[in-house]
Parts: structure tokens; C-alpha cells; sequence
């Protein structure tokens, strides 16, 4: 029904990002309305169907603050060690391997594998309880009109928000980011990642494994899975685009057949379980993340190579920051959607988000190849990070989200 609303920040897009930011805001008493132009519910997909993310322990304490970590239980899967392997199809992994553990820094996990459908229904069950917040979806905006004092935005339906700060939070393909004629630099991979699920006869024992084959990185994320026997992997496999394409339309055996030699027999056979997924893989950098009465975060700023596992903890990161910038200059009768409060997110996220941007793509560029020697120069440097405990902790603090060269003191 068509009404007029007047609330702090309106985020567009209700998407992981979007939606986290929507309950921080929220728990944090900053009224608020959210805008989706899906339903929400379909996105659970009631079905185990193998997509997971791994959550990081910043991303783990903002989804606390959002009210949303409560409500995922005992689900969240512990990561306590990450191996790194560096090998060829068909041979055994190089033996120059490196290997966290979370006994080197005395945390309880790096970080947690959560299933994306968990995510979502743990969401969709935070955003109608909050007061103050107003969720729209599914819902069009028709216009999104930013003056230098407010911002409105108008739906299909008649509704008008207003508010002093509209937040895009609408994935790479941002329309309010293109609206706003702020300029993208993209690039493509040429690599697709295949996602699916994986039965294993051995249990994972909380381990995740990087496995650097030629064609791009191939990861097995631990899942409690269905059965919660820790027999269930989730994998994220990445392969030159034609090759990918080739793989993914096999049948069952076949598909099973080339999953299986990449897997190795590191928890004896393997079976795939569920769907399988495949995502084109490029990199996107906004030149810039904010203009007048408007943010940028998540993918609308910014997209990397998943070989990290990043991508969307960059997003919680940043609505961490925004987020808390904004309830403190509403708390303190400052403008929300001001210069002050934008100049200073943009500060913080923008640099750290290029330098892992910058990161994942030097990984894979040295990773996914297999000429000699830039073989025998990252074995070389894959030994001498396994000899040098500083630099193995900065890559330790580095996976859990925080910052590389702080003290190693972790609660
Ligand atoms: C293969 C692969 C594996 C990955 N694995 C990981 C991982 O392990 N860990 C990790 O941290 N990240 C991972 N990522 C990255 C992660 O999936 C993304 O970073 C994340 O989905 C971004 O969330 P978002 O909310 O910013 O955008 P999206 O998930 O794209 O959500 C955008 C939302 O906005 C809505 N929307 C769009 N336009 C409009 C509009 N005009 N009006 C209203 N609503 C709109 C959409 O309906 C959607 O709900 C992976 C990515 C890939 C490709």
C-alpha cells in the first residue's frame, strides 16, 4: 500500500550485505528501511544445496552485533586448521606444503563455514523482528533522487522513503552505483568457479584445504552437513572457463570421476552431493564509494577472486564500519548521510579492500599457472613462510579478518 516514510538510511538491496547492515542499523535503534526488488524467503532454498561461506572472526563479531549470529546456533562449521598444497592433476601435492593451525595463536577457530541458506533464513528471521526498521520486498524503485540535504526514493507502488543517506547495497551490478555515474574498473578471470558439496568416508576434522592446481586454485571447506558427522566438504573449484563448461555438463560419474582426481584421497572416496553451481570469476573496483546523501558496500564496490574466501567479508566489514559511523552520528544529533560520516568510511574501507583485491589477484596469478619456474619460486616461498612464524601469523590474522600487523592478541 503506498505510504510515505521518513527513516534515517535506505539500503537498497537486501542481499547478505544489505541485510546485515539493515539489523545493525536497527539493533543499534538508527530507523531504517530496507528495499529488495526479490522475495526474501525463496532465497533460503529449504534444500541442502552445497553453497557456504566462509565467515571470518570481524565478520563473525559484526553478525553478532546484527543479532543474526545468535540465531545461526550450533550451525557455523569451526575452521581450526588451513592447508596449503601446491600440486599438478594427477600427481601427489609438491611436498612443500604449509599448514595454520589455531593452536599456533591460541584461538578456537579461524574462522566459520556457514551455509549460504542458513544465512539466509537466520536474516529473514532478524529483519521482521526489529523495531524501526521497515523491509520492502519484493519491491521496484522507480527513482532514487539525492539532494544535498535528503535523498528519496520512490517505489513502483506509490511509496516514498525519505531519508539523509541512501546505502547501494545491490551486488556488482548496482544500478544507483551506475545512476550516480560513479566509474567502475572491472577485469575478467577467463576462470569459472564450481561450487558443490562433497560426501567423504573420513571426517575433516575442521580442515580446510587450498589446493593450487595449473587451471586455478581448488578449496575443500568443511560443512557440518546434514548428518553433522563431519563427513560433508564443501568445494569451490576453479578451472579455465571452456574447461569449466566441459566438467560441469558431464553426468554424475563423470562429473564424480574428474571432482575425485582433483580431491585426492586426503579423506578416502568421495561422492558429490546436492547441485553443482558455476560462477564466471572477474574483479570490480569502484573509483569511488561514496557521493552526495550515498554509499556504496559489499559487491556494488567491490568483487575479487573468491580464491581467499573474501568477497563477502569485505562486505561485513564494510557495513561494520558504515554502520557504526552512522549510529554514532545519529546518537550524537550529527547528520548521518553528512560529508563527515562519509569522507570517513570511505577512508577506511577504500584501501583495505584494494589491498585485497590486489592480494587474491597476485595469488592467482601466481598460483594458476604452471610454468616451471614460477613453480619452483613459490615452493620456495611457501617453505620460507612455513619457517618463519611472523610471517606465518600475518597470514593467520590475515584469514580470521584481522589486521595483518597487529599484536597476535585474539579473544
Ligand atoms: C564462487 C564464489 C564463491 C564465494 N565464496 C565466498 C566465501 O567463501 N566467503 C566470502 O566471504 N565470499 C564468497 N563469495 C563472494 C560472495 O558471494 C559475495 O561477496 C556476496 O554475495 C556479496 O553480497 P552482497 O549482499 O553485497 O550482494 P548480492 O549477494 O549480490 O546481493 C544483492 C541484493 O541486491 C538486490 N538488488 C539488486 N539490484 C537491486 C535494485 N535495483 N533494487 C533493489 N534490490 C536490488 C538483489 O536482489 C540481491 O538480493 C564467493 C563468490 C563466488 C562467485
Amino acid at each position: 500500500m503506498a505510504a510515505e516514510r521518513d527513516v534515517a538510511v535506505t539500503i537498497l538491496g537486501a542481499g547478505p550485505v544489505g541485510a546485515t547492515l539493515a539489523c545493525l542499523l536497527a539493533e543499534a535503534g538508527v530507523p531504517a528501511a530496507v528495499v529488495d526488488r526479490a522475495p526474501l524467503p525463496p532465497m533460503e532454498l529449504p534444500a541442502f544445496d552445497g553453497r557456504a561461506y566462509a565467515i571470518a572472526r570481524t565478520s563473525r563479531d559484526v553478525l553478532a552485533d546484527a543479532g543474526v549470529w545468535a540465531r545461526l546456533g550450533a550451525l557455523p562449521c569451526p575452521i581450526r586448521r588451513i592447508h596449503v598444497t601446491d600440486g599438478r592433476l594427477g600427481q601427489k601435492p609438491s611436498r612443500l606444503d604449509l599448514t595454520f593451525d589455531t593452536t599456533d595463536v591460541g584461538v578456537d577457530a579461524f574462522g566459520w563455514m556457514v551455509e549460504a541458506r542458513h544465512l539466509r533464513i537466520a536474516l529473514n528471521a532478524q529483519l521482521p523482528s526489529l523495531p524501526g526498521l521497515w523491509v520492502a520486498a519484493p519491491a521496484h524503485v522507480t527513482a532514487v533522487e539525492r539532494e544535498a540535504e535528503r535523498a528519496t526514493v520512490r517505489l513502483a507502488d506509490g511509496t516514498i522513503i525519505r531519508s539523509r543517506l541512501v546505502v547501494a547495497a545491490e551486488g556488482r551490478e548496482s544500478a544507483t552505483r551506475e545512476a550516480a555515474g560513479i566509474a567502475v574498473t572491472r577485469w575478467d578471470y577467463g576462470q569459472d568457479a564450481i561450487v558443490a558439496a562433497v560426501r567423504h568416508e573420513q571426517p575433516h576434522g575442521h580442515v580446510a584445504v587450498e589446493h593450487f592446481l595449473p587451471a586455478g586454485p581448488f578449496a575443500i571447506l568443511p560443512l557440518p552437513g546434514e548428518d553433522d558427522d563431519g563427513r560433508t566438504s564443501a568445494i569451490v573449484w576453479t578451472e579455465r572457463r571452456a574447461e569449466a563448461a566441459r566438467i560441469w555438463s558431464l553426468d554424475p560419474s563423470g562429473f564424480a570421476r574428474e571432482l575425485a582426481r582433483r580431491f585426492g584421497d586426503r579423506f578416502g572416496a568421495v561422492t558429490p552431493v546436492g547441485m553443482r553451481w558455476r560462477y564466471p570469476l572477474g574483479a570490480l573496483l569502484a573509483h569511488r564509494y561514496t557521493a552526495t546523501r550515498l554509499a556504496l558496500v559489499g559487491d556494488a564496490a567491490h568483487g575479487i577472486h573468491p580464491i581467499a574466501g573474501q568477497g563477502l567479508n569485505l562486505g561485513f566489514r564494510d557495513v561494520g564500519e558504515l554502520g557504526a559511523r552512522i549510529a554514532s552520528a545519529f546518537h550524537a544529533g550529527r547528520d548521518v548521510g553528512g560529508a563527515e560520516v562519509l569522507a570517513g568510511y570511505q577512508r577506511a574501507r577504500r584501501p583495505a579492500n584494494l589491498m585485497m583485491l590486489a592480494a587474491t589477484d597476485a595469488l592467482d596469478r601466481l598460483f594458476s599457472t604452471d610454468v616451471a619456474p614460477v613453480r619452483l619460486l613459490r615452493d620456495l616461498g611457501i617453505a620460507a613462510v612455513d619457517r618463519l612464524p611472523p610471517l606465518k601469523r600475518v597470514f593467520m590474522r590475515t584469514a580470521m579478518g584481522l589486521s595483518p600487523l597487529g599484536a597476535l592478541k585474539v579473544a
